[in-house]
C-alpha cells in the first residue's frame, strides 16, 4: 500500500504555525514555556523528516546516505518528544528540587534515554535501531525504543496524578488530553506501519495544549513584560506546597503613589518599564536566572533558586544603587525610594499567606533605611512566628477563652479624679508572651475573627459594669474600641444592644471609640449602626485623632461627643509649630462643644501643659498603664481613698 503524506503535510503546517505564533507572542518567559517551544520545534523537525523519508522512497532514491540521514532524523526527533514532554511536566509542576533529592527516579528517567541515545550514536555500524542497506529494516532495539517510550509515558501519567493539584483543572485537561491521543496513534502506527496518522494526531495534541495552557496575556504584564501578580501568587503557592526553598528579592517603591500623582499614569508607566529593564539587565549580567514579576503599585519580585543566595544579594544591592539615581520625567527630577528586602522562604516567611501580607505593606510598616534589609531582621524570630501563625493563635485564643480585657484609667482635669477608663484587649501566649493588640486586631479584621473578639470584649466590659465592684468605683463610663470592620457590619448595633440588655446596662455607662480611619468610609451600614447606637443613648469618641487625614466634614457629620488626640501630638509637643497646631486644634474642638482626651501622657510636665489648654481628660502611663480588672479596681479604690483623705 502506498503511503499518503497529506496528513503529514497538514501536521507540518499546523506545527509551523504553532511555533511561529508562540515566538511572536513572546511565550518564552519561563522554563516551561521554553521547553514547550522545544517540543514544538522537535515535533516540526520530526514531521519534516518523516515527509522526507516518504518522498525519498517515492523517488526511489538509491543513495544510502540520504536515506540514512532522513530516517535517523525522523526516529531521533520522534523519540525525543516524549522525554521532552516529561521535562515539560516536571517544569510545569516546578518539582526539579524534588527530583534532585530522589536518585532512584533520576536513574529511572535518565538510564533508558542514555541507552537509546547510545544505540542511535552507534547505529551506523551496530544497526541496533535500523538499517538501510537492503531498504529500511527495523533493528533489534527498535522494540526497546517503544518500551522506553511507554515507560516515559507512564512516568508522565504518574507525575500528573501525583501533582494534579499543582496543575489546576484546565491545565491538567490540556496536558492530559495529549496522552490518550498520542498513545492510541502510536499503537496504530506500531501495528500498521503504513497508517501514518501518528504525526497528525501528535500535532493535534500539541494544538490542544497550546490552546489550553497558560496564555501569555494571563501571566505577563503588558507594560513591563514581566510576569504578573497572578503568576507570582501561583508560583509561590506552589513553591510552599512543594517545600521548594527560594530567595525572594522584594522591591516596593515606597513613593510610587506620590510620584504617580505628580507625573500621571503614562509617565509612571515609562518609569516602571525602565525599572523592569534595569531588573532584567542586572539579572542577565549576574547570570541570576531569577523569575521576574511585576505585581502592582510599584511592587517587583525576583525569585532565585535555593543555591543562588549570593546572586539574590548581588541583584538586590545593585538595584538599590541604580534605582536611587534620579530620573528626569516631564521636566521633573524624580527620585524613587526603592525599599528592598531579601527573604528566604520558607525559613524566614513560612507560608504563602504570610508572604503575601508581608509583601503588601512592609514598606509602610517599617522605617526606610536605604539599605537592603533581610526579612528575618525586620521581624525577630518570635514576631515572625506570631505573624505567620496569627490566625491560628486567634482561633485558639477564642476557643480557650484566653483573651483578656485590661483597663487604663482616664483622668478628668475638671473633677481632679479618675472618672472613666478604656478597655483594651490583651492576649498572653505561654510560649510567645504578650501579643500586640494592634497585630491581633489587624489580622482579625482580615480573617473576620474581629466580630467574635469585639463581642467578647464588649461582653466582658458589660459584665464588669454590672458587677458590684464597679458601682463602688464611681466611674462614669468605660470606653470600648470598635474596629472599622465591626462598624461596617449590619448587625453590630443589634448585637451590642442585646448584650447590654442581658446585663441590664444603662447606655450612658458605655462610650464607643471609633478610629479616625473609619471616617474615610461612607457606608450605609456604618451610618445606620452609629445612629441606632446613638438613639439607644450610647456616646462616641473619635480615637487617634490627628494620625491620618481627618476628613473634617465627616467628623462633623458623625455623632461624636469626645475627640481623643493621638499620642503623636504629645510626642511632638516641644516642636513650637506643633504646639501651635495643638493649641488651635484643642480650641477648635472645644468651640465645637467636643470633649477632648489627650492620649499617651507620660510626664507631669505634659499633664500640666495639656491641662493648661483646658483638655477635659488625660490618659497615659503617667496615671497608669492598662492593667487587669482586679488591679484596676484596687487602683481606683486607692485613688478615691487618697482623694477623700
Ligand atoms: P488605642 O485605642 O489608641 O489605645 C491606646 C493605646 O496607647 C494602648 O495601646 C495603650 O496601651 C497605649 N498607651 C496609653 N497610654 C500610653 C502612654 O502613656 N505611653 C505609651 N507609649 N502608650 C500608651 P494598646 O493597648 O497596645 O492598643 C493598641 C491599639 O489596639 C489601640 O489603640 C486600639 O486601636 C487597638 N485595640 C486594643 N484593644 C482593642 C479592642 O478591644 N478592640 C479593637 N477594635 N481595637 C483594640
Ligand atoms: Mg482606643
Ligand atoms: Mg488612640
Amino acid at each position: 500500500m502506498g503511503k499518503s503524506i497529506s496528513l503529514d503535510i497538514a501536521a507540518l503546517a499546523l506545527l509551523f504555525i504553532l511555533v511561529v505564533t508562540r515566538v511572536l507572542r513572546k511565550m518564552m518567559h519561563d522554563r516551561s514555556n521554553r521547553i514547550f517551544l522545544l517540543i514544538l520545534v522537535t515535533a516540526t523537525a520530526s514531521t519534516a523528516f518523516d515527509i522526507a523519508t516518504i518522498l525519498i522512497e517515492r523517488a526511489q532514491c538509491e543513495q544510502a546516505a540520504v536515506i540514512y540521514i532522513a530516517n535517523m532524523g525522523y526516529l531521533l526527533t520522534h523519540y525525543l518528544t516524549v522525554p521532552l514532554y516529561l521535562l515539560f511536566i516536571i517544569s510545569m509542576t516546578d518539582t526539579w528540587h524534588k527530583l534532585r533529592r530522589n536518585p532512584v527516579l533520576q536513574v529511572l528517567m535518565i538510564l533508558p534515554l542514555a541507552v537509546v541515545l547510545l544505540a542511535f550514536a552507534t547505529n551506523s555500524f551496530t544497526h541496533l535501531i535500523f538499517s538501510v542497506e537492503n531498504g529500511y529494516q527495523r533493528g533489534p532495539l527498535i522494540g526497546v525504543m517503544y518500551v522506553t517510550t511507554i515507560l516515559y509515558v507512564l512516568i508522565v501519567i504518574g507525575y500528573m496524578i501525583r501533582y494534579r493539584k499543582l496543575f489546576g483543572w484546565a491545565n491538567l485537561a490540556a496536558v492530559g488530553a495529549v496522552v490518550p491521543i498520542d498513545v492510541a496513534a502510536m499503537l496504530v502506527q506500531f501495528f500498521v506501519p503504513t497508517a501514518l496518522i501518528e504525526m497528525f494526531c501528535g500535532s493535534l495534541g500539541l494544538l490542544i495544549m497550546t490552546m489550553g495552557l497558560q496564555r501569555p496575556e494571563e501571566y505577563v504584564d503588558t507594560f513591563t513584560n514581566l510576569m504578573k501578580h497572578s503568576a507570582y501568587a501561583h508560583d509561590m503557592k506552589r513553591a510552599f506546597e512543594n517545600d521548594k526553598h527560594v530567595h525572594i528579592v522584594m522591591l516596593n517603591i515606597t513613593n510610587f503613589r506620590t510620584i504617580q500623582t505628580m507625573i500621571g499614569f503614562d509617565s509612571m508607566t515609562e518609569i516602571l518599564k525602565m525599572v523592569a529593564d534595569t531588573i532584567r539587565r542586572l539579572n542577565r549580567k549576574i547570570h541570576g536566572g531569577a523569575d521576574l514579576y511585576y505585581l502592582d503599585n510599584g511592587r517587583f519580585r525576583m525569585v532565585f533558586r535555593e543555591k543562588d543566595q549570593d546572586k539574590a544579594q548581588m541583584l538586590a544591592d545593585a538595584l538599590n544603587r541604580e534605582l536611587k539615581i534620579p530620573i528626569s520625567s516631564n521636566g521633573l527630577n524624580i527620585s524613587l525610594t526603592p525599599f528592598l528586602i531579601l527573604a528566604r522562604c520558607p525559613e524566614e516567611i513560612k507560608d504563602f499567606k504570610a508572604l503575601m501580607s508581608f509583601g503588601l505593606d512592609f514598606h509602610i510598616k517599617n522605617d526606610y533605611t536605604g539599605q537592603v534589609m533581610s526579612a528575618g531582621k525586620l521581624y525577630d524570630e518570635n514576631q515572625l512566628d506570631i505573624q505567620n501563625n496569627i490566625d491560628l493563635i486567634i482561633e485558639q485564643a477564642l476557643e480557650n477563652e484566653s483573651f483578656q480585657v485590661y483597663y487604663q484609667p482616664i483622668y478628668s482635669t475638671k473633677q481632679g479624679r479618675i472618672t472613666s477608663a478604656e478597655a483594651l484587649l490583651r492576649l498572653f501566649d505561654p510560649q510567645r508572651g504578650f501579643i500586640s493588640p494592634e497585630l491581633l486586631i489587624h489580622a482579625a479584621e482580615k480573617s473576620g475573627a474581629i466580630h467574635r473578639i469585639g463581642e467578647f470584649v464588649f461582653e466582658k466590659v458589660c459584665r464588669f459594669i454590672a458587677s458590684e465592684s464597679f458601682e463602688k468605683l464611681g466611674l462614669d463610663y468605660i470606653e470600648v474600641n470598635l474596629s472599622v470592620a465591626q462598624i461596617m457590619k449590619a448587625d453590630l448595633a443589634d448585637k451590642l444592644l442585646t448584650i447590654m440588655d442581658k446585663y441590664h446596662i444603662s447606655a450612658d455607662k458605655i462610650n464607643l471609640e471609633i478610629t479616625e480611619s473609619a471616617t474615610a468610609y461612607e457606608q450605609k451600614a456604618m451610618t445606620e449602626n452609629l445612629e441606632a447606637l446613638a438613639r439607644a443613648g450610647l456616646s462616641f469618641s473619635l480615637d487617634d485623632y490627628g494620625t491620618g487625614y481627618s476628613n473634617i466634614k465627616r467628623v462633623i457629620e458623625l455623632p461624636l461627643k469626645i475627640i481623643k488626640l493621638d499620642k503623636s501630638f504629645v510626642d511632638e509637643k516641644n516642636n513650637p509649630k506643633m504646639w501651635i497646631v495643638i493649641k488651635n486644634t484643642v480650641k477648635m474642638l472645644k468651640d465645637m462643644d467636643m470633649e477632648v482626651v489627650v492620649e499617651g501622657v507620660e510626664t507631669q510636665e505634659a499633664l500640666d501643659e495639656f491641662a493648661g489648654l483646658q483638655c477635659d481628660f488625660i490618659q497615659g502611663y503617667f496615671f497608669s498603664k492598662p492593667i487587669p480588672k482586679k488591679d484596676f479596681v484596687t487602683f481606683i479604690a486607692n485613688a478615691n481613698r487618697e482623694a477623700m483623705g
